[in-house]
């Protein structure tokens, strides 16, 4: 089985070989001109370019995790002083209620033992009046007190007289009254206190609350920053990547440029050969002289069937359907050829079967572990045509294009792991190996 790649390039020499042929022989001016050679400084350039884009692609990567983290930081706070704020306002809030009815029962208190201590002032007073009106009566006495320290039996039976008259229910009901007002002016100063205490808590729920408002402004603020900062360093971010992507097309533009270039000048070389070698066919044919056979051209090895060593060779023929890339929302790492079920599928490279058989998403699959370190992906193939372990050469048949697993057409799924494990954009790859597809 020739490889794909070439097939193409035979194919090419085949039609620079039959328009030197069909000229006049000798000119070489059928070969159609050369094709646009991007110097190797343009392509170092592209290289470069496509470095330095993923560079700073991973450095701002690693500042847009660091600023995701600020940002989950300043939520977390902002949602801990929206809670501590409305806690607060609560605490305050019940605060004022629990002052408002102290004072209103301080308020109370305070009336009843005025109230009381005025009633206490009206007995004294009508017991007092009574007393005076008593000793007017009597007549005789000077006063309460004189009248009551005499000695005189007449003073005494007045006196017992008064005492019967202005003693008993009344001065039980005085008596009453003035314990009553000691009663409600103990009420009122225990209120009193009631409500010194409440309007203490309601002040310092008051300042809570500011505090807890300053605190929640204070992260508000922090998180619209930190917000702010992300969204940029995502902008920033994305705007990179998009010249990463231009970067790498650049790059793939000039490498493809560089091989289609390659395979002209080795359909060249071919047709050069060819025309020599008719030639010489012609010389020979004048003196018939097996003996002088001339020599054979040489040929290429590229356009003779087997692959050089340590080349590459394109994975099947086909139309390109999907490139490495972001589709649909997610990344797609591989590179799709479509083409008929069975096409056959070879391996790029010189390498050692490490697997072959059903995969999950691909249906079936062949991987190739390279001898430098490289791993190629074949998914979705139809039947695989080798076994774990097995050694294969570039260009060597491998399996056939399939529709097997997550597939929406008969397609080949081609993988390349760098090292064997960082997936790169295979179609970079195969064309900075010279493989135009
Ligand atoms: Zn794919």
């Amino acid at each position: 089985m020739r490889p794909p790649g070439s097939l193409a390039r035979s194919a090419l020499a085949v039609v620079i070989a039959a328009l030197v042929l069909a000229g006049a022989p000798g000119t070489g001016a059928a070969v159609p001109p050369a094709p646009p050679n991007p110097s190797d400084d343009e392509l170092d350039a592209g290289r470069g370019g496509v470095q330095g884009a993923a560079r700073e692609v991973g450095v701002l990567a690693s500042r847009v995790a660091a600023a995701g983290a600020e940002l989950d930081a300043a939520q977390a706070e902002l949602a801990r002083t929206f809670e501590s704020a409305t806690r607060a306002l609560q605490d305050r809030d019940a605060a004022r209620v629990v002052a408002a009815a102290a004072q209103a029962v301080a308020e109370s208190r305070r009336a009843k033992a005025d109230a009381a201590g005025a009633e206490v002032r009206n007995a004294q007073q009508e017991l007092d009046e009574f007393a005076a009106a008593s000793y007017r009566q009597g007549s005789v006495i000077g006063s309460i007190s004189g009248f009551l320290g005499s000695d005189d039996p007449e003073d005494l039976l007045a006196r017992a007289e008064l005492l019967d008259a202005v003693g008993g229910v009344q001065l039980d009901a005085l008596e009453d009254l003035r314990r009553a007002r000691v009663g409600m002016a103990n009420q009122d100063s225990a209120a009193r206190a009631a409500l010194d205490e409440a309007r203490d808590r309601q002040r310092a729920a008051e300042q809570a609350k500011v505090a807890a408002d300053t605190a929640y402004a204070a992260a508000v603020a922090a998180d619209a920053v930190a917000e702010r900062r992300s969204a940029e360093l995502l902008a920033r971010k994305a705007d990179l990547e998009r010249q990463l992507d231009v970067a790498q097309r650049t790059l793939a533009g000039l490498e493809g440029r560089r091989a289609t270039y390659q395979d002209w000048q080795v359909a060249r070389r071919e047709a050069e050969a060819a025309r020599r070698a008719a030639e010489a066919v012609a010389n020979a044919a004048r003196p018939p002289e097996p003996a002088t056979e001339p020599p054979a051209a040489p040929r290429p090895p590229a356009a003779a069937g087997p692959l050089r060593p340590g080349g590459v060779v394109a994975p099947t023929t086909g139309r390109i359907t999907s490139t490495f890339g972001p589709r649909w929302g997610s990344i797609h790492y591989g590179l799709d050829i479509a083409n008929r079920i069975g096409t056959p599928v070879v391996s790029v490279m010189d390498g050692r079967v490490i697997s072959a058989g059903s995969a999950s998403g691909f249906g079936l699959w062949v991987r190739v572990l390279h001898g430098d370190g490289t791993i190629t992906v074949y998914g979705h193939v139809d039947r695989y045509l080798v076994s774990v372990g097995e050694r294969v050469t570039g260009g060597e048949q491998i399996a056939t294009i399939g529709n097997r697993g997550e597939s929406t057409g008969p397609h080949l799924h081609f993988e390349v792991l760098r090292n064997g494990s960082r997936k790169i954009d295979p179609l970079v790859w195969l064309r900075g190996k010279g493989v135009s597809i």
